[in-house]
């Protein structure tokens, strides 16, 4: 790689060893659907003819009944709750988010309301739903969903992510049981899953995927399931929708990303992660204050990730510190952080480009040998971090 358009525009080179986020640009989109988009880009195209393409791809894929494709998984939720609420009432649709039925509940486990850059329940209110929180946050028992659904119950939301509390809630068959049971139909968000077949085969109605996540896709969202639960879904681009449209690129773009998922070397793309972990472990195992863990995917996606854990006695930096300055710098490393109050923060593999995890190992060397020569504790309060979270969003664009 010689010329790197973000030394053109001014933007640090960054190594992305968070995982799969929105704020660094997703995933490295795979050469299929690059070339995809190129080669669609400059013709017209009937948009629905080419949804109804990217329906067959999906439902061979998810082996749901139909799908097409929406602007990201976000409003893929918003778009499926909004059909279990309009049904295909065209006028219904147009008048969303306000709604002209008392149908418009939708059950959520209190454990599942989580971020992911937005909160779960607000893609569900401006579809018109009104969240109904079952159970408490570490617990939702049978009895919490069976009663809280009435003639007003229009869908149940579902989520898996690593975000969720993972003990102590419905599993999703469960969940499935007790809605059907009843006639209400199960929504799952499973935008950062790898396994597009599980949730429809446990019985979800709808499953919602990222296109952009391990799929490798432009930025999208996949909707697949039940037919006429997606045709209300996808009528929704009339009303709501159209805030959230994808153009042909996108469409086109995330269908290859699905089709090349099937041939995809998922065995040589997992052989070559756990060598940039054995690696990292080489590097950080031994030193003081360090230890150094290689762990499967709280989701079970097939996938390990490091967990750094730092004992700042020993390292002479916190873990959040280090992990600061990892990200300052010449070629910033962005590491996964959200737990980081815990002294620990994790390394993911999977969106490294080939090579980079050795300046990965260097950096996390050079930091806590650096660290480690000085006699003085590098420690910001926590607190800290809290109180500047938003610092630089409220100034941009400054
Ligand atoms: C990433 C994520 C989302 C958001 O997906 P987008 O496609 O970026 O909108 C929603 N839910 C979960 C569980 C996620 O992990």
């Amino acid at each position: 790689m010689s010329a790197d358009i973000r030394t053109t525009l001014g933007l640090r080179p960054v190594i992305n060893v968070s995982g799969t986020m929105t704020s660094l640009g997703a995933s490295i989109v795979v050469p299929e659907a690059i070339a995809a988009m190129a080669a669609i880009l400059p013709h017209f195209v009937e948009i629905n003819a080419l949804q109804r393409q990217a329906s067959a791809v999906i439902a061979r894929m998810t082996g749901g009944e139909a799908g097409f494709i929406t602007a990201s998984c976000s409003a893929g939720v918003s778009l499926a709750v909004a059909g279990t609420i309009t049904g295909p009432d065209l006028l219904a649709i147009e008048r969303l988010p306000e709604t002209n039925t008392e149908k418009n509940e939708v059950l959520l486990q209190m454990g599942h309301v989580v971020s992911y850059g937005a909160p779960v329940d607000q893609a569900i209110r401006i579809a018109g739903g009104k969240v109904v929180m079952i159970g408490q946050a570490t617990s939702t028992h049978r009895y919490h969903m069976e009663n809280a659904i009435t003639e007003r119950t229009a869908a149940a939301v579902y989520v898996v992510s690593h975000h969720v509390v993972d003990y102590g809630l419905l599993n999703l068959k469960e969940f499935v049981e007790i809605a059907h049971a009843r006639g209400v139909p199960v929504i799952v968000d499973a935008a950062s899953e790898y396994d597009l077949k599980i949730f429809l085969a446990q019985g979800a109605d709808i499953a919602l995927y990222s296109g952009h996540k391990f799929l490798g896709g432009p930025t999208s969202g996949i909707v697949a399931g039940r037919k006429d639960l997606v045709r209300n879904a996808f009528l929704q681009n009339m009303g709501i929708g159209r805030g959230m449209k994808v153009g042909k690129e996108s469409i086109y773009g995330a269908m290859a990303a699905l089709e090349a998922w099937e041939t995809r070397d998922h065995a040589g793309i997992r052989a070559r992660e756990t060598g940039a972990l054995v690696l990292w472990k080489e590097t950080l195992d031994g030193r003081p204050g360090v230890t150094a863990l290689i762990e499967p995917d709280p989701t079970d996606n097939p996938l390990d990730r490091m967990r750094v854990i730092i004992d700042p006695q020993e390292a002479h930096i916190t873990a959040w510190d280090l992990a600061a300055a990892l990200r300052s710098g010449d070629q910033p490393i962005i590491v996964r952080d959200h737990e980081v109050e815990h002294r620990y923060f994790y390394l993911d593999p999977c969106n490294l480009h080939p090579g980079q995890e050795h300046i990965v190992a260097t950096r996390l060397a050079e930091e806590l040998d650096k660290a480690r020569a000085s006699n003085a504790m590098i420690a910001t309060p926590i607190e800290d971090l809290s109180r500047h979270r938003f610092d630089g969003m409220l100034r941009w664009p400054d």
